[in-house]
């Protein structure tokens, strides 16, 4: 298995760990473009977005309230936060198992770059 992620999940590669159980794994952004920027992933490997099938479906709205509940932890609830999925070339993905990216503790803009 050659995947960065799974291998994070399987404690292989060392990691800054925020959150876990037995469905999800939240960690530190390695190369942070936030005060806070947080990665929340399916134990599960799951490459792109495409790849989420309806049985996912519950995981998947799993993983976006565990990061409302760091988000609220993290005191950045109110204030607001961004969620993001990245998908493919052209967005920037880099790591091919799906991330929720948690951005927050300052102002976003908006259209994103
Ligand atoms: P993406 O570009 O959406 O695929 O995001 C991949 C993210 O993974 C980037 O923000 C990287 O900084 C982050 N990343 C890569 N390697 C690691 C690592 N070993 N630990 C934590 N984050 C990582
Ligand atoms: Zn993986």
């Amino acid at each position: 298995m050659s995947c960065l992620f799974c291998k994070i999940v399987e404690k292989k590669i060392p990691s800054k760990i925020v959150y876990e159980d037995e469905r999800v794994l939240a960690f530190e952004d390695i190369n942070p473009q936030a005060p806070i920027h947080i990665l929340v992933i399916p134990k599960k490997h799951i490459s792109t977005s495409l790849e989420i099938k309806s049985d996912d479906n519950e995981l998947v709205g799993y993983m976006v309230q565990v990061a409302n509940n760091i988000a609220k932890e993290k005191n950045i609830a109110e204030r607001g936060f961004r969620l993001v999925m990245n998908c493919n070339r052209e967005s920037g993905q880099t790591v091919f198992h799906i991330h929720l990216h948690l951005f927050g503790g300052r102002i976003m803009h908006w259209p994103p770059g």
